[in-house]
Protein backbone atom coordinates (compact mmCIF):
# COMPACT_ATOMS: atom_id res chain seq x y z
CA UNK A 1 0.00 0.00 0.00
CA UNK A 2 1.20 3.61 -0.97
CA UNK A 3 0.77 6.61 1.18
CA UNK A 4 -2.04 7.98 -1.35
CA UNK A 5 -4.27 4.53 -0.68
CA UNK A 6 -3.31 4.67 2.76
CA UNK A 7 -6.53 7.51 3.50
CA UNK A 8 -6.94 9.03 6.09
CA UNK A 9 -4.05 8.15 8.60
CA UNK A 10 -0.70 8.95 7.73
CA UNK A 11 2.55 7.43 6.59
CA UNK A 12 5.85 7.26 9.05
CA UNK A 13 8.94 6.69 8.09
CA UNK A 14 12.56 7.37 9.19
CA UNK A 15 15.73 5.53 10.26
CA UNK A 16 16.68 3.82 13.21
CA UNK A 17 20.29 2.29 14.32
CA UNK A 18 20.43 -0.89 16.24
CA UNK A 19 23.62 0.25 18.66
CA UNK A 20 24.79 -2.19 21.01
CA UNK A 21 28.10 -4.13 22.61
CA UNK A 22 29.57 -7.24 20.57
CA UNK A 23 27.32 -10.83 20.00
CA UNK A 24 24.39 -8.67 22.08
CA UNK A 25 22.28 -10.28 18.95
CA UNK A 26 21.61 -6.48 17.01
CA UNK A 27 22.13 -8.88 13.09
CA UNK A 28 19.66 -11.66 14.33
CA UNK A 29 16.77 -9.13 15.20
CA UNK A 30 17.60 -7.22 12.14
CA UNK A 31 17.12 -10.89 10.16
CA UNK A 32 13.95 -11.96 12.31
CA UNK A 33 13.05 -8.37 11.28
CA UNK A 34 13.18 -8.70 7.80
CA UNK A 35 12.53 -11.81 7.64
CA UNK A 36 15.53 -12.39 5.43
CA UNK A 37 18.96 -13.41 5.73
CA UNK A 38 20.65 -9.68 5.22
CA UNK A 39 23.33 -9.13 8.59
CA UNK A 40 25.14 -12.13 9.12
CA UNK A 41 25.17 -14.01 12.46
CA UNK A 42 27.91 -15.75 14.34
CA UNK A 43 28.10 -17.19 17.91
CA UNK A 44 31.60 -14.99 18.20
CA UNK A 45 31.74 -11.69 18.43
CA UNK A 46 32.36 -9.02 15.63
CA UNK A 47 31.00 -10.55 13.05
CA UNK A 48 29.67 -7.24 11.76
CA UNK A 49 31.68 -5.21 10.23
CA UNK A 50 30.08 -2.72 8.15
CA UNK A 51 26.66 -0.73 8.55
CA UNK A 52 23.92 -2.40 6.89
CA UNK A 53 20.89 -0.95 5.64
CA UNK A 54 17.50 -3.45 6.10
CA UNK A 55 13.89 -1.60 5.70
CA UNK A 56 10.89 -2.89 6.73
CA UNK A 57 8.07 -2.10 4.41
CA UNK A 58 4.74 -2.08 6.80
CA UNK A 59 1.34 -0.85 5.51
CA UNK A 60 1.46 2.73 7.47
CA UNK A 61 5.04 3.18 7.62
CA UNK A 62 8.80 2.59 6.15
CA UNK A 63 11.35 1.65 9.05
CA UNK A 64 15.42 1.98 8.02
CA UNK A 65 17.45 0.18 9.89
CA UNK A 66 21.09 0.51 10.30
CA UNK A 67 23.11 -2.88 11.41
CA UNK A 68 26.37 -1.51 12.88
CA UNK A 69 29.36 -3.13 14.42
CA UNK A 70 29.53 -3.57 18.11
CA UNK A 71 30.72 -0.83 20.30
CA UNK A 72 33.99 -2.22 22.31
CA UNK A 73 37.11 -1.00 23.54
CA UNK A 74 40.27 -1.75 21.51
CA UNK A 75 43.39 -1.16 20.59
CA UNK A 76 42.95 -2.35 17.27
CA UNK A 77 42.72 -0.11 14.17
CA UNK A 78 40.02 -2.15 12.39
CA UNK A 79 37.71 -2.70 15.87
CA UNK A 80 38.41 1.07 16.24
CA UNK A 81 37.04 1.69 13.20
CA UNK A 82 34.25 -0.51 13.67
CA UNK A 83 33.11 1.52 16.34
CA UNK A 84 33.42 5.01 15.01
CA UNK A 85 31.58 3.80 12.00
CA UNK A 86 28.57 2.61 14.91
CA UNK A 87 28.96 5.80 16.79
CA UNK A 88 28.48 8.01 13.43
CA UNK A 89 25.18 6.23 12.63
CA UNK A 90 23.57 7.71 16.01
CA UNK A 91 23.80 11.18 14.67
CA UNK A 92 21.92 9.99 11.17
CA UNK A 93 18.96 8.17 12.46
CA UNK A 94 15.24 9.44 14.00
CA UNK A 95 15.44 6.31 16.77
CA UNK A 96 17.97 4.64 18.87
CA UNK A 97 17.55 1.23 19.37
CA UNK A 98 19.93 0.17 22.34
CA UNK A 99 20.60 -3.47 22.67
CA UNK A 100 21.86 -5.58 25.60
CA UNK A 101 22.33 -9.13 26.43
CA UNK A 102 20.09 -9.76 29.52
CA UNK A 103 22.17 -13.34 30.38
CA UNK A 104 25.70 -11.36 29.64
CA UNK A 105 26.84 -8.34 31.43
CA UNK A 106 29.20 -6.19 29.34
CA UNK A 107 30.24 -3.41 31.51
CA UNK A 108 33.03 -1.98 29.71
CA UNK A 109 31.25 -1.88 26.54
CA UNK A 110 27.76 -1.25 28.06
CA UNK A 111 29.68 2.32 29.99
CA UNK A 112 31.08 3.32 26.34
CA UNK A 113 27.80 2.92 24.75
CA UNK A 114 25.36 5.09 27.49
CA UNK A 115 28.42 7.73 27.17
CA UNK A 116 27.94 8.18 23.36
CA UNK A 117 24.00 8.76 23.94
CA UNK A 118 22.58 11.73 23.16
CA UNK A 119 22.53 13.80 26.30
CA UNK A 120 19.11 15.92 25.62
CA UNK A 121 15.58 13.92 25.30
CA UNK A 122 15.23 14.75 21.75
CA UNK A 123 16.11 11.82 20.25
CA UNK A 124 14.23 8.94 21.21
CA UNK A 125 16.35 5.96 22.50
CA UNK A 126 14.97 2.58 22.71
CA UNK A 127 16.52 -0.13 25.10
CA UNK A 128 15.78 -3.69 24.04
CA UNK A 129 16.88 -6.59 26.47
CA UNK A 130 17.48 -9.34 24.40
CA UNK A 131 17.89 -13.60 25.20
CA UNK A 132 15.13 -13.18 28.04
CA UNK A 133 14.55 -16.47 26.91
CA UNK A 134 17.90 -17.29 29.02
CA UNK A 135 17.49 -15.82 32.21
CA UNK A 136 14.90 -15.77 34.89
CA UNK A 137 12.60 -13.41 36.20
CA UNK A 138 13.44 -12.00 39.25
CA UNK A 139 16.89 -11.23 37.26
CA UNK A 140 15.06 -9.54 34.27
CA UNK A 141 13.15 -7.44 36.72
CA UNK A 142 16.19 -6.63 38.11
CA UNK A 143 17.90 -5.19 34.94
CA UNK A 144 15.12 -3.29 33.84
CA UNK A 145 15.24 -1.63 37.44
CA UNK A 146 18.73 -0.80 37.14
CA UNK A 147 19.06 0.34 33.23
CA UNK A 148 15.85 2.15 33.41
CA UNK A 149 17.87 4.30 36.03
CA UNK A 150 21.12 4.87 34.05
CA UNK A 151 19.56 6.17 30.85
CA UNK A 152 16.13 7.90 30.45
CA UNK A 153 14.81 5.84 27.93
CA UNK A 154 11.77 6.30 25.83
CA UNK A 155 10.97 2.32 26.65
CA UNK A 156 12.27 -0.89 27.94
CA UNK A 157 11.47 -3.70 25.80
CA UNK A 158 12.45 -7.28 26.82
CA UNK A 159 12.31 -9.71 23.66
CA UNK A 160 14.53 -12.96 22.15
CA UNK A 161 15.28 -12.03 18.86
CA UNK A 162 15.69 -15.90 18.00
CA UNK A 163 12.29 -16.95 19.67
CA UNK A 164 10.27 -13.46 18.37
CA UNK A 165 9.29 -12.65 21.50
CA UNK A 166 7.85 -9.56 21.83
CA UNK A 167 9.46 -8.41 18.54
CA UNK A 168 6.46 -7.48 16.73
CA UNK A 169 5.60 -5.02 20.19
CA UNK A 170 9.09 -4.09 19.35
CA UNK A 171 7.96 -2.82 16.08
CA UNK A 172 5.20 -0.83 16.90
CA UNK A 173 6.93 1.27 19.44
CA UNK A 174 9.63 1.93 16.83
CA UNK A 175 6.61 2.81 14.05
CA UNK A 176 4.86 5.18 16.73
CA UNK A 177 8.45 7.26 17.70
CA UNK A 178 9.16 7.35 13.49
CA UNK A 179 8.44 11.04 11.98
CA UNK A 180 5.45 11.39 9.55
CA UNK A 181 6.59 11.14 5.82
CA UNK A 182 6.87 9.18 2.90
CA UNK A 183 9.00 5.95 1.81
CA UNK A 184 12.22 6.62 1.32
CA UNK A 185 12.84 3.65 -0.48
CA UNK A 186 10.84 1.39 -3.34
CA UNK A 187 8.81 -1.36 -1.99
CA UNK A 188 11.09 -4.08 -3.51
CA UNK A 189 14.20 -2.98 -1.50
CA UNK A 190 14.91 -4.40 1.27
CA UNK A 191 18.92 -3.48 2.04
CA UNK A 192 21.21 -1.04 -0.05
CA UNK A 193 23.74 -3.10 0.43
CA UNK A 194 25.03 -4.32 -3.02
CA UNK A 195 24.52 -8.20 -4.19
CA UNK A 196 28.27 -8.44 -4.38
CA UNK A 197 28.23 -7.72 -1.25
CA UNK A 198 26.10 -9.41 0.50
CA UNK A 199 27.81 -12.68 -1.18
CA UNK A 200 31.25 -11.77 0.43
CA UNK A 201 29.31 -11.22 3.75
CA UNK A 202 27.99 -15.27 2.83
CA UNK A 203 31.27 -16.34 2.37
CA UNK A 204 32.64 -15.10 5.65
CA UNK A 205 29.61 -16.18 7.42
CA UNK A 206 30.51 -19.84 6.55
CA UNK A 207 34.44 -19.41 7.16
CA UNK A 208 33.28 -18.74 10.82
CA UNK A 209 31.03 -21.23 10.39
CA UNK A 210 33.04 -24.55 9.45
CA UNK A 211 36.77 -23.17 11.00
CA UNK A 212 37.51 -22.88 14.31
CA UNK A 213 39.52 -20.93 16.79
CA UNK A 214 40.80 -17.36 15.83
CA UNK A 215 40.50 -17.94 11.77
CA UNK A 216 37.26 -15.76 11.38
CA UNK A 217 39.23 -12.76 13.15
CA UNK A 218 41.93 -13.14 10.70
CA UNK A 219 39.81 -13.32 7.70
CA UNK A 220 38.74 -10.56 5.08
CA UNK A 221 36.34 -11.49 1.86
CA UNK A 222 36.72 -9.22 -0.90
CA UNK A 223 34.44 -9.77 -4.55
CA UNK A 224 37.46 -10.04 -7.35
CA UNK A 225 34.53 -10.42 -9.97
CA UNK A 226 31.02 -10.49 -10.15
CA UNK A 227 29.21 -11.12 -13.55
CA UNK A 228 25.60 -11.60 -15.02
CA UNK A 229 25.20 -13.55 -17.64
CA UNK A 230 20.91 -13.54 -18.08
CA UNK A 231 21.20 -15.53 -20.97
CA UNK A 232 22.30 -18.68 -19.35
CA UNK A 233 20.81 -17.53 -16.30
CA UNK A 234 23.77 -17.72 -14.67
CA UNK A 235 26.29 -15.41 -12.15
CA UNK A 236 29.87 -16.21 -12.47
CA UNK A 237 32.27 -14.70 -8.74
CA UNK A 238 35.69 -14.88 -8.07
CA UNK A 239 36.41 -14.22 -4.51
CA UNK A 240 39.38 -13.70 -2.56
CA UNK A 241 39.64 -14.97 0.97
CA UNK A 242 42.91 -12.73 2.48
CA UNK A 243 44.43 -14.13 5.95
CA UNK A 244 46.83 -12.99 8.08
CA UNK A 245 49.84 -16.15 8.04
CA UNK A 246 50.56 -19.25 6.00
CA UNK A 247 49.26 -21.33 8.49
CA UNK A 248 45.76 -19.92 8.21
CA UNK A 249 45.53 -20.50 4.73
CA UNK A 250 46.50 -24.44 5.30
CA UNK A 251 43.41 -24.58 7.59
CA UNK A 252 41.23 -22.54 5.44
CA UNK A 253 42.18 -25.27 2.53
CA UNK A 254 42.16 -27.56 4.51
CA UNK A 255 43.33 -32.04 3.82
CA UNK A 256 43.26 -31.83 -0.08
CA UNK A 257 41.08 -28.84 -0.56
CA UNK A 258 38.34 -30.18 1.41
CA UNK A 259 37.58 -27.30 3.87
CA UNK A 260 37.65 -24.89 1.06
CA UNK A 261 35.36 -26.41 -0.94
CA UNK A 262 32.85 -27.30 1.78
CA UNK A 263 32.94 -23.33 2.50
CA UNK A 264 32.25 -22.94 -1.20
CA UNK A 265 29.70 -25.11 -1.45
CA UNK A 266 27.31 -23.66 1.50
CA UNK A 267 28.12 -20.36 0.38
CA UNK A 268 27.06 -20.51 -3.51
CA UNK A 269 24.03 -22.18 -2.41
CA UNK A 270 23.03 -19.20 -0.06
CA UNK A 271 23.89 -17.04 -2.68
CA UNK A 272 22.12 -18.97 -5.10
CA UNK A 273 19.18 -18.23 -3.36
CA UNK A 274 19.94 -14.40 -3.30
CA UNK A 275 20.17 -13.90 -6.55
CA UNK A 276 17.53 -16.25 -7.76
CA UNK A 277 20.54 -17.80 -10.29
CA UNK A 278 22.91 -20.93 -10.86
CA UNK A 279 26.02 -19.68 -9.31
CA UNK A 280 29.78 -20.31 -10.37
CA UNK A 281 32.00 -19.44 -7.06
CA UNK A 282 35.47 -19.34 -7.55
CA UNK A 283 37.55 -19.00 -4.15
CA UNK A 284 40.80 -18.37 -3.87
CA UNK A 285 43.12 -17.75 -0.67
CA UNK A 286 45.45 -14.96 -0.23
CA UNK A 287 48.20 -14.05 2.75
CA UNK A 288 48.04 -10.44 3.75
CA UNK A 289 49.86 -10.05 6.55
CA UNK A 290 49.30 -8.29 9.83
CA UNK A 291 45.94 -7.12 7.52
CA UNK A 292 43.80 -6.12 10.50
CA UNK A 293 46.02 -3.84 12.53
CA UNK A 294 47.22 -2.04 8.96
CA UNK A 295 45.43 1.27 8.12
CA UNK A 296 46.37 0.77 4.29
CA UNK A 297 45.33 -3.26 4.22
CA UNK A 298 42.12 -1.72 5.20
CA UNK A 299 41.17 0.85 3.15
CA UNK A 300 41.94 -1.92 0.35
CA UNK A 301 40.40 -4.20 1.99
CA UNK A 302 36.98 -1.74 1.68
CA UNK A 303 36.71 -1.18 5.33
CA UNK A 304 36.90 2.42 5.78
P1 LIG B 1 25.59 -9.02 17.06
O1 LIG B 1 27.08 -9.08 17.16
O2 LIG B 1 25.03 -8.12 18.10
O3 LIG B 1 25.09 -8.70 15.70
O4 LIG B 1 25.07 -10.49 17.45
P2 LIG B 1 24.51 -11.66 16.52
O5 LIG B 1 23.19 -11.30 15.98
O6 LIG B 1 25.58 -12.08 15.55
O7 LIG B 1 24.24 -12.80 17.63
C1 LIG B 1 25.25 -13.30 18.47
C2 LIG B 1 24.81 -14.65 19.04
O8 LIG B 1 23.72 -14.51 19.95
C3 LIG B 1 24.35 -15.66 17.97
O9 LIG B 1 24.85 -16.93 18.32
C4 LIG B 1 22.83 -15.62 18.12
O10 LIG B 1 22.22 -16.83 17.72
C5 LIG B 1 22.66 -15.39 19.60
N1 LIG B 1 21.36 -14.75 19.92
C6 LIG B 1 20.85 -13.63 19.37
N2 LIG B 1 19.63 -13.34 19.90
C7 LIG B 1 19.36 -14.30 20.80
C8 LIG B 1 18.24 -14.55 21.68
O11 LIG B 1 17.23 -13.85 21.74
N3 LIG B 1 18.35 -15.65 22.50
C9 LIG B 1 19.44 -16.48 22.49
N4 LIG B 1 19.43 -17.52 23.32
N5 LIG B 1 20.49 -16.28 21.67
C10 LIG B 1 20.47 -15.20 20.83
MG1 LIG C 1 26.16 -8.27 14.05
Amino acid sequence: MTQKDAGATTFKSGFTAIIGAPNVGKSTLLNRILEDKIAIVSPRPQTTRNRILGVLHRPQSQIIFLDTPGIHKSEKALNRKMVETAIAAIGDVDVILVMIDAARPDPASEHLLLEKLPGNRRKPVILAINKIDKVKKPNLLQLIDSWSKAYPFAEVVPISATEGIQVPDLIDLLENLLPEGPPYFPEDMITDMPERFVAAEMIREKIFALTGQEIPFSTAVTIESFSEDPDRGMVSIHAIIHVERESQKGIIIGKGGAMLKAVGQAARIEIERMVGMKVFLKLFVRVEKNWSNDARALRRLGYS
